[in-house]
């Protein structure tokens, strides 16, 4: 039942979403920038990075923001046998909600590493219940180019688009770097950051966005 086509963003909306982590040193600041501008993400952690940061996943947890999965060890899957495939996200889905204890639960978003996804795995995901969460602009933020670079690319795809699911990484320093300043120019040009979040009841629609408006 669930899907990505049930989360429709109005214009102006968009998603903050940050993969890899999480991250000593990194992680602990994308918090603090989101705090200041009074905006949820969605962390897309590794199990292995969580099974490592164990206090770290729970903060972002205990922070507000949501936590969905991104496999164990970050494999291509698309290169992997089917049931390895599957075996995969499943372990990292185990490993962060175990890393993330008492502190919050995990939510059943789901990112494939390198965006690499097979129909087979898309369709097994769905059918367990699971959101692939797609990228609608990918800032490229693992480039090896400044912050202002990155911030200014991502800024024009988004104009473009007028909203959408933006992909960061919590583990790089320039995403560390640009995102004080981003925040900033998004609230200047009008856009909301809005938070995802799963329905208790586990179906998905249009509610499960909730707008988490920027009170600076
Ligand atoms: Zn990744």
């Amino acid at each position: 039942m669930a899907s990505t086509a049930d989360i429709i963003l109005r214009p102006g909306e968009v998603i903050l979403t940050f993969d890899d982590g999480p991250r000593a040193g990194k992680t602990p600041k994308i918090l603090d920038a989101l705090d200041q501008y009074g905006v949820k993400g969605t962390f897309l952690m590794l199990g292995s990075a969580a099974k490592a940061n164990p206090e770290l996943a729970q903060e972002v947890a205990r922070r507000g923001h949501t936590v969905g999965s991104h496999t164990f060890d970050h494999a291509n899957l698309a290169n992997l046998p089917r049931q390895a495939a599957l075996d995969e996200i499943a372990r990292g889905e185990a490993a962060v909600a175990e890393a993330l204890g008492g502190a919050g639960r995990l939510a059943p978003f789901f990112r494939f590493p390198y965006l690499a996804q097979t129909g087979f795995l898309r369709t097994s995901l769905l059918h367990g219940d699971m959101v692939v969460l797609d990228v609608d602009i990918d800032s490229k933020d693992y480039y090896k180019e400044s912050a202002e670079t990155v911030a200014a690319r991502t800024l024009s795809r988004l104009d473009a688009r007028g909203s959408g699911i933006i992909l960061f990484h919590d583990i790089h320093q320039r995403t560390v770097e640009l995102l004080p300043d981003l925040l900033a120019e998004l609230q200047a040009r009008g856009y909301s950051v809005v938070r995802l979040a799963p329905k208790d009841s586990g179906v998905f629609g249009r509610s499960v966005i909730t707008a988490e408006l920027s009170d600076v």
